[in-house]
């Protein structure tokens, strides 16, 4: 059985090849925004699965300041994936989703699967949220014709691999990055977004990629939100990473000029966890350290 995984260079898909053995893609190897370009991939590579993990992933900034980009690339990305996954008759297709698409409020939390399109995406994300959600939609009337297609929807990650960039980097990413600068400039403090008390659910990827792994082993055909079960808020987040990196010596500052983002957006990994029982996902402080520890050697 031959896996094809895009996005095979980002966060995901570099903990995914110490799981699954898979031919892994870059946009360096082709362009997925480029039809011509999918095409030739899924000529040479004849793939029987697909796992989708390539899109135009940032920070919140990035998608306040850029929707255009991150609804077209993404859109075109996704929609040439599955057209030539049908066209080639792969057998088996993965997308990957987020839980920053979901609806900006919700009547109850953690949300469902099926509570996607109950609601606009946060207007912070705009652009990405309905590029993912016409995936999503794509996926799901593939799959009513017959198909073999299904998304996993995680929550927000943080790990060793993540884009190097600043300004994509997502809140765990940065925060750590904070830290790390602060004690090596002799700060007294670290300064975040907002007021701190958004909640957030962060996943270590390096999780996300297992699961991605076991749906593959196991074909699994359903959509599935992948999430650890702690939602905490921003400050305590941030709290637990200073005491996780020897650096509670640091104030914790906020900046309320900038966007706090969604308030919650917590989502259920109930269905995931029934699948898999036995499945434990990386504890927040333990991921984190695990992180810290190794991106800057302490
Ligand atoms: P990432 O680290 O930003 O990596 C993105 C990947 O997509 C890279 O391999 C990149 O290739 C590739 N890519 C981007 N544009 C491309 C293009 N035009 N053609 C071909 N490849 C292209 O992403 P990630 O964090 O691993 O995310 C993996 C998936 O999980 C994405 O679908 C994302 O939406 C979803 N997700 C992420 C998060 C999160 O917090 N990170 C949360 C929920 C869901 P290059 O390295 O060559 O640029």
């Amino acid at each position: 059985m031959k896996i094809l995984v895009t996005g095979g260079s980002g966060l995901v898909g570099k903990y995914l090849q110490q799981f699954t053995d898979g031919i892994f893609i870059s946009s360096k190897d082709y362009d997925l925004t480029n039809e011509t370009d999918v095409v030739r991939m899924f000529l040479t590579h004849k793939p029987d699965v697909v796992i989708h993990l390539a899109a135009k992933v940032g920070g919140i900034m990035e998608n306040i300041n850029y929707p255009f980009d991150y609804y077209e690339q993404n859109l075109l990305m996704n929609t040439h994936m599955i057209k030539w996954s049908r066209e080639c008759k792969v057998k088996k297709f993965v997308g990957v989703l987020s839980s920053c698409i979901f609806p900006d409020f919700s009547d109850h939390y953690p949300m469902l699967e099926e509570d996607l399109h109950q609601g606009m995406p946060t207007a912070t994300n705009f652009g990405y949220g309905y590029a993912k959600r016409v995936m999503g939609v794509h996926i799901d009337i593939a799959r009513k014709q017959g198909l073999n297609y299904s998304y996993i929807i995680p929550s927000n990650l943080y790990g060793e691999f993540e884009h190097g960039d600043a300004n994509k980097k997502h809140f765990v990413g940065a925060l750590l990055e904070k830290i790390y600068q602060a004690n090596k400039n002799g700060d007294d403090h670290i300064t975040l977004f907002g007021d701190g008390t958004p909640s957030r659910q962060f996943t270590y990827a390096k999780d996300v990629a297992e699961i991605l792994d076991l749906i593959t082993i196991y074909d699994v055909k359903e959509n599935l939100n992948v999430t650890v079960p702690e939602n905490l808020t921003i400050d305590q987040m941030a709290r637990l990473a200073l005491e996780a990196t020897n650096s509670t010596h640091l104030e914790i500052r906020y900046d309320s000029s900038k966007p706090n983002g969604q308030i919650r957006k917590d989502i259920s990994a109930e269905k995931l966890l029934n699948k898999f029982p036995n499945y434990e996902f990386t504890p927040y402080v333990e991921g984190i350290k695990q992180t810290y520890n190794t991106l800057y050697g302490q």
